[in-house]
């Protein structure tokens, strides 16, 4: 495959929109893995010289949870676009303007063509109902919403809510989220291709919508 053949499909979303899952199940579908910016920082700091001092920041602010420099985010991207040779998933990447600008940068170096961008939409007020009623396993990390249940069914693990999700610090990071998209949107909408998706239905409807839309494409 060449590079002017490759497809890279890039997923947004509001927190608790169902992205996640789409994510994986996208990614299963096509035989393939998905990237987030985790997975790119800890891959690079598990094959980095922790003497150095530009590496030894990197994790010592991975690990406080904060993010990485947009010129760190794209080089990561970069290199994964790079020693990647199909198609590549991108959860939750480019996440401003500027990281936009530049992933496109990227593409035309590589000569990659029109990427993707796939947006899972759900309201304000759904992710906001949809965060409020969600438990993660304190095991393995997996998200339950709406579920009575107390106990991980994949990990036996017990299931706990989030610190972080109550009404206002959900409502805070939403509000973040909003113009973030905004922004990412608009540039995939002069250089790239933006496909919407309707994420307030099952989760068998979202992916037979994303699926029906990338093959139209
Ligand atoms: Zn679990």
């Amino acid at each position: 495959m060449t590079n002017s053949e490759r497809k890279i499909y890039c997923f947004l979303g509001l927190p608790a929109s169902g992205k996640g899952t789409q994510v994986e199940i996208f990614a299963k579908e096509r035989k393939t893995k998905s990237f987030g910016m985790g997975d790119l920082i800890r891959a690079e700091i598990e094959s980095a010289d922790l003497s150095d001092p530009f590496y030894k920041k990197m994790k010592e602010e991975y690990d406080k949870g904060n993010p990485q420099p947009d010129s760190i985010a794209i080089d990561l991207v970069q290199k994964c676009l790079e020693y990647s040779t199909g198609t590549v998933i991108l959860d939750n990447f480019p996440f401003s303007t500027k990281q936009a600008e530049m992933f496109f940068e990227a593409c035309r170096a590589l000569h990659i063509v029109k990427p993707c961008l796939i947006i899972v939409n759900v309201s304000k007020e759904e992710a906001l109902t949809r965060a409020m009623k969600r438990k993660v396993c304190s095991g393995c990390g997996s998200i339950y919403v709406g579920s009575e249940e107390n106990i991980c069914s994949k990990c036996g693990a017990a299931l706990i809510t989030r610190a972080d999700d109550n009404e206002s610090t959900v409502a805070t990071r939403l509000d973040k989220y909003i113009p973030r998209i905004d922004e990412v949107r608009k540039v995939f909408l002069s250089k790239g291709i933006v496909l919407e998706i309707n994420g307030e239905q099952s989760i068998e409807g979202v992916a037979s919508e994303i699926a029906l839309k990338v093959s139209e494409v």
